[in-house]
């Protein structure tokens, strides 16, 4: 079942920064539940996009790359080829994931500063930057540290305190100081440039009431209670690692460079241009960008919110020219603002937050070393950060993934198949249906609907849990119906009731797509489905003329398979199956904490 029209659909989970591996709490707040919307977006027969790639600029990185005597570049690269692995390992369906240190994202981000500082939203402005005395250079951002004047931590940075997190300038701190030879910086009126956000306050506040009823209550509220403290916000830095400033006398100078902030949320359309030019179809971006009818979905954690329902909004429309100030569009055209920005809560892990430098932490990698990658899909699912903050703990994944996926779904998929499997070799053809045949189809059909509208508005909760209804209620019709008992005295109802199982087996199948990709390929193929069910992703080499070779996400994930119960074909061979997932033993518990705990 196609839709008559197919909608163009963007999924723009966050970028991840690069400066390290990604933790389970990361992953559940961005690349899960874009995965989950865009297979179900996919599966309802829409023109689903999914791009994202590897935030690569600013301070962080370079901070690390001193440390280790190497360059920025050098850190980006070792991290992004370690993110683009894990999210494909966790089966996250990006058709395109990048980075932004492409050549592309480069001129894309050009453009944008151009057009935006044409139609007047970005202007300069003489503000005071840090020289060294003794040599009379720009001392970097980074290179300056002092006492936080938000929350007295005592090494704050230029650029931000890692204490608080918030955002700083070099003249913020309290006592600043070289971090290069200790001395004293001078301040000296230098000029910068500044995004004029209270020009987008009227636009941006009509448009965020539209949403009202459509968004999460939650991101509403906090996008709503931004626009009272709209002020300019500097999108360049004294910095060498970054999009160059594409102005004369600013191009080449190796101490000014775009805000990696600026540069990060223009991702979505340079990857997205990049995406169109790979797939030989240079303009094809443009369906999902232009075409006022398109809709495009942000996914992240809350710490997200005010780049993605604030700022990126705002350069949006000011390069279409609709801010205060008017202006004309570029060559880009009219941009679609975002239909939805949907953010998650925190995850905290046993009761603490996430922490790299504490320790407190699991990163995917070592997840998905030892545990299945379903069982976390599942978890993230049915218990993540949805819409408050949530614990991640130990025991809460041993008892879901043993009592929910082990023996409510696995149960229902081994015990109709294998009992399928030895007593008939084959999936039986149904006889005449009685009225609980009926009211069981009947309650997977039903399914389709409500699980599918929960996913189309990311309720991912809810939308689980209706599946899993159906799935129990297979397992009750199972139980009741008891064909082992017909062997002898009825095979003809025993087959009846085979098929109705396994129909129902089928769609569950299909409605699990979304959350469990894997373990759903498994099923179909159990059913003697051949070829790819749900499509998975791969890693690709590939280059810009000339430039340096880098890893990219992409893969074939549009398929002729609907959102919709498919009849199952009798006759089709069946094999007693192997286990769907793997039961976990409670010592997993404690040696999770154990390893916690030593690691602290
Ligand atoms: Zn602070």
């Amino acid at each position: 079942m196609s839709p008559a029209n197919p909608k163009h659909i963007l999924a723009a989970p966050a970028w991840p920064y690069a400066n390290g591996p990604r933790h389970i709490g990361h992953v559940s707040g961005f690349a899960i539940p874009s995965d989950m919307f865009s297979r179900y977006q996919r599966m309802a027969g829409n023109k689903v996009l999914m791009v994202s790639g590897t935030d690569e600029h600013g301070t962080p990185i370079t901070v690390q790359a001193d440390k280790e005597g190497i360059s920025p570049r050098e850190v980006a690269d070792r991290y992004n080829e370690v993110i683009a692995t894990d999210l494909a390992n966790l089966g996250i369906s990006y058709d395109l994931f990048t980075r932004t240190t492409t050549r592309n994202h480069y001129a894309v981000t050009q453009e944008i500063f151009s057009t935006l500082l044409r139609n007047g939203y970005i202007f300069p402005k003489a503000t005071l930057g840090a020289i060294s005395p003794s040599t009379g250079r720009t001392l970097p951002d980074r290179y300056i540290e002092g006492t936080c004047p938000i929350c007295g931590y005592p090494s704050a940075r230029g650029d931000q305190c890692d204490n608080c997190g918030n955002q700083l300038d070099p003249t913020d701190l309290i006592n600043p100081r070289s971090r290069i030879n200790g001395e004293t910086p001078l301040f000296v009126e230098q000029e910068h440039y500044f995004l004029d956000l209270p020009a987008f306050t009227e636009v941006l506040g009509a448009w965020l009431q539209s949403k009202s009823g459509q968004w999460r209550p939650n991101v509403l509220k906090f996008s709503l209670n931004l626009l009272d403290d709209l002020r300019p916000r500097a999108i360049t830095r004294d910095l060498d690692w970054g999009v160059p400033v594409p102005l004369d006398g600013w191009r080449d100078r190796p101490d000014k460079k775009i805000y990696v902030w600026f540069d990060a949320v223009i991702g979505y359309l340079s990857a997205s241009i990049e995406w169109a030019r790979r797939s030989g179809d240079p303009d094809a971006w443009r369906a999902w960008w232009n075409d006022p009818s398109a809709e495009s979905y942000y996914f992240m954690g809350k710490d997200n919110i005010t780049f993605h329902a604030e700022i990126w909004p705002a350069m949006l429309l000011g390069y279409a020219g609709r801010g205060s100030k008017g202006g004309t569009p570029g060559p880009f055209g009219i941009l679609n603002l975002p239909t939805e920005v949907v953010s998650s809560e925190y995850l905290t892990m046993e009761g603490r937050k996430f922490s790299s430098s504490r320790q407190v932490v699991i990163y995917v990698r070592d997840f998905l070393d030892r545990y299945d990658v379903d069982a976390l899909r599942y978890y993230v699912a049915v218990a993540g950060p949805e819409n408050q903050d949530t614990d991640f703990t130990w025991s809460e994944f041993v008892r879901r993934n043993n009592d929910e996926l082990v023996a409510t779904w696995g149960n229902l998929v081994n015990r109709a198949v294998s009992f399928a499997a030895r007593n008939i070799g084959s999936i039986p053809g149904p006889g005449e249906l009685t009225a609980a045949d009926h009211a069981l189809l009947e309650t997977s059909r039903q399914a389709f609907d409500s699980v599918g509208e929960h996913l189309s508005r990311s309720r991912f909760k809810f939308a689980i849990n209706e599946a899993m209804h159906a799935v129990a209620e297979a397992n009750k019709y199972f139980s009741e119906q008891a064909p082992w008992k017909l062997r002898e005295s009825d095979p003809a109802r025993m087959r009846t009731i085979l098929h109705v199982a396994l129909q129902a087996v089928d769609d569950a199948k299909t409605m699990l797509t979304p959350f469990l990709p894997r373990s759903s390929q498994a099923v179909y193929e159990m059913l003697g489905g051949t070829g790819s069910w749900s499509g998975l992703p791969r890693i690709e080499t590939v280059d810009e003329e000339g430039g340096p070779s880098y890893p990219v996400i992409t893969g074939s994930y549009d398929s002729s398979f609907r959102w919709a119960t498919r009849p199952i074909a009798a006759g089709t061979p069946l094999a007693v199956p192997v286990p769907l997932f793997a039961k976990l033993d409670q010592s997993v518990v404690d040696e999770e904490i154990a390893r916690l705990a030593g690691n602290e």
